[in-house]
């Protein structure tokens, strides 16, 4: 047996215990996933206003450009015309260039690049044949550019630059990405909320089976786990209680087995006590004085006898699995009937054998020859003088049925249940009289049961018809080899 003694109880730890590892794997994958969902959706957001904003700008540049490209003479004052035409053109700067890059027009009044050559890069690629858009967002302000040149008859005749600042829909945008910042951190929180209190949950249903099982270890073997629910853990406290509650009967049985042994111990030994007090403290003759070490004697053998059956008591509940071997049970029977024979005629008690058809059965033989012997001593013990025991064998289908029948005076109906527990007897000053401790019967139900057997038993008190108790064993043929 194990022993754990109070120190070696080690206590749940705090940090790194299921509680706090589920919950911090469960927040960081968590935390990753709404991560990506955040810069997913912001670098979308952000792809479908530039596509949207590079169309409406490149279709304006292209509009200025297509309208100058109509002109026949291409100089600042036809431009000038031109674009004030154009109304709906809501841009924040306007350049039109000539082929070379010199500045033919420009929207912005401060600033004015009219007249110089510039050097924008936008430009200088639309000049180079190519349409252009350069877009840069930053801090709710987008920023877009956008450059076509202008084509007069398939000839490169100059550059339109167009310039937007837009605060609206940069506005737009970094509200959207605020929002989803907001949702994030939000859903983070609540996830986080989740996430304790389920591994809070979780982890206090292991506590209490870990508790319980402290509590159990220290004797408490009445404790239950009070888990609700389906789940495995409620299962596997259900299991626990299950086992608790064997643990308790077993341990039961065992105290009660222990206190019931002393018991019984104690009353030879009280009255061998009692009997040497007699001797010391009287004067007695030597007739007397025989008479009464001759009980000490008897008191002793009882003893002898007690703690004999108890050892075997003990070896049939440890020794379950020992070995069995096919035994014939004619010679066993004839075995017994053979060492019972003397203290049957001492009390002019007949045994009458009546083997109908020997069986072979699959039993430790000590085992057969000690439930034999137990069921037909009693059958002595508990006769009237001038009595018969009646021990009959027959096979019934599969099974060997050994029936042993006696004429005595049998046992009331209410202690039939009772005969097969440990240290009962129905008459307690019989039983001292013919020395019996009350553990044959427990042992032969026990010996029965451990090779595989039935054991029966009819009783009628007083009609002298006496008390029957039936055996039944699975027969074990054994193949005879052909001569
Ligand atoms: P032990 O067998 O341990 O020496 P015991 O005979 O008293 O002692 P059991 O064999 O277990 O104990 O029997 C229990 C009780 O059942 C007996 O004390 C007796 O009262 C009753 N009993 C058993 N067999 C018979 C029987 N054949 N006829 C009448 N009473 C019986
Ligand atoms: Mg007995």
């Amino acid at each position: 047996m194990v022993i754990i003694s109070k120190n070696e109880k080690k206590d749940i730890p705090k940090y790194g215990g299921t509680q706090f590892r589920y919950g911090v794997i469960y927040l960081l994958i968590t935390f990753a996933v709404l991560f990506f969902l955040n810069v997913y959706c912001s670098n979308t957001s952000q792809k479908l206003f530039y596509r949207s904003k590079q169309s409406s700008m490149q279709d304006k540049a292209q509009l200025v450009a297509y309208t100058i490209s109509e002109l026949d003479v291409v100089n600042a004052d036809s431009v000038k015309n031109i674009v004030d035409q154009l109304e709906n053109l809501t841009v924040t700067r306007l350049i039109v260039t000539n082929q070379s890059g010199l500045v033919l027009y420009d929207s912005l009044a401060k600033g004015s690049a009219y007249g110089v050559y510039t050097l924008y890069p936008e430009i200088v690629q639309a000049l180079q044949g190519n349409d252009v858009f350069t877009w840069r967002y930053h801090d709710g302000v987008m920023e877009s550019q956008a450059a076509a040149p202008i084509l007069s008859y398939d000839t490169l005749a100059g550059a339109v630059y167009i310039m937007e600042y837009d605060s609206a829909q940069g506005q737009l945008i970094k509200s959207l990405q605020m929002n989803l910042l907001t949702i994030t951190v939000v859903l983070e929180l609540v996830l986080t909320l989740f996430s304790l209190a389920f591994s809070r949950a979780f982890s206090s249903r292991m506590r209490k089976i870990i508790s319980s099982i402290q509590i159990i270890r220290e004797g408490d073997y009445t404790h239950k786990v009070e888990l609700h629910g389906t789940d495995e853990l409620a299962v596997l406290g259900h299991q626990f209680n299950d086992l608790t509650d064997r643990l308790c009967v077993s341990e039961n049985k065992r105290r009660q087995f222990v206190s019931d042994a002393s018991h019984e111990l104690k009353t030879p030994l009280a009255s061998i006590k009692l009997l040497s007090d007699t001797i010391l403290q009287n004067d007695m003759d030597i007739d007397t004085i025989r008479e009464f070490v001759a009980d000490i004697g008897d008191e002793a053998d009882r003893l002898n006898r007690m703690s004999a059956k108890l050892l075997s008591l003990t070896r049939v509940n440890t020794d379950s699995e020992a070995d069995c071997e096919i035994v014939y049970m004619r010679p066993t029977i004839a075995r017994v009937v053979r060492m019972l024979s003397a203290i049957a005629d001492h009390s002019a008690i007949t045994i009458k054998t009546d083997i109908i058809t020997d069986c072979s059965i699959l039993i430790q033989e000590d085992d057969l020859y000690q439930i034999v012997f137990n069921l037909v001593e009693n059958g002595i013990k508990y006769n009237i003088p001038g009595g018969k025991i009646y021990i009959e064998l027959t096979r019934q289908e599969d099974n060997a049925v050994l029936t042993v029948r006696d004429t005595g005076v049998g046992i009331p109906e209410d202690s039939i249940e009772k005969i097969f527990e440990r240290f009962y007897r129905v008459d307690k000053a019989r039983a001292r009289q013919t020395g019996g401790s009350g553990l044959g019967l427990a042992i032969v139900r026990d010996m029965v049961a451990r090779n595989r057997g039935e054991i029966h038993v009819e009783s009628q008190v007083g009609d002298h018809s006496g008390t029957t108790f039936t055996l039944v064993f699975p027969v074990f043929d054994v193949e005879e080899d052909e001569p």
